[in-house]
């Protein structure tokens, strides 16, 4: 099972060049009603700043969402998008809406017409899929990107440690190689991050655990 990270790395890579999406199972290319604009600044992995005839407007990328500044992720997030587009010429293209309750353009944002930036972030594993009808043009192919990013454990998506057990059939400690049915007197004395769950005689046996000479299991 994947889960999205939910912990501060510990150390903040500097992202290469965000892969670019793939375009074998679904390809996409911007539709033909797509406006040229310079990228005045980035403001963060899924926001930036525009020039449209020397007007400024904030463009919120379609259909994902990155982690906040200061939140895991998005630094790195901010990073991808920074290499992506800074002072760069970028196509924007139009879904449904104009804008959002902010009053930011909704954008797919296009570099040299090839690359998609909502997908590549998606791509890295640094966005995830976020969709807000009515602008779903590319909603699959993004569903598509973040199962892979999540497969291949990309960016923010981590494999999740599995869970301890916390029951069974005997109970040793770390600490000792004896083990006990629960109810033992000194099973209950086991710290529960001490204790050991064993579920067979098998099992004690694979562990190196002998039977407790109090409550006598197999
Ligand atoms: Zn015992």
């Amino acid at each position: 099972m994947q889960v999205w990270q939910e912990v501060i790395p510990v150390t903040v890579p500097t992202p290469s060049p965000a892969p670019a999406p793939e375009t074998t199972t679904t390809p996409i290319v911007p539709s033909p009603q797509v406006t040229e604009v310079t990228v005045v600044r980035v403001i963060d992995g899924d926001t930036i700043e525009v020039d449209i005839g020397g007007k400024l407007y904030k463009v919120r990328y379609i259909g994902v969402d990155t982690p906040e500044v200061g939140q895991p992720g998005g630094t790195e997030a901010t990073s991808v998008n920074t290499e992506l587009v800074t002072s760069r010429v970028v196509q924007l293209e139009k879904d449904i809406s104009e804008t959002d309750r902010y009053g930011r353009l909704l954008r797919y944002v296009w570099v040299d017409e090839i690359i998609m930036v909502n997908a590549a972030l998606v791509a890295s594993g640094y966005a995830q899929v976020a969709t807000y009808p009515p602008d779903v043009k590319y909603q699959q192919y993004f569903l598509e990107l973040q199962r892979k990013a999540e497969v291949a454990g990309l960016g923010l998506w981590v494999v999740s440690q599995p869970i301890p057990a916390t029951e069974g059939v005997f109970v040793g400690s770390i600490n000792s190689d004896v083990y006990h049915y629960p109810a033992c007197e000194y099973a209950q004395r086991i710290n529960p991050e001490n204790q050991m769950w064993l579920n067979s005689p098998a099992d004690t046996i694979a562990q190196g655990y002998r039977p407790c000479k109090r409550c006598d299991p197999p």
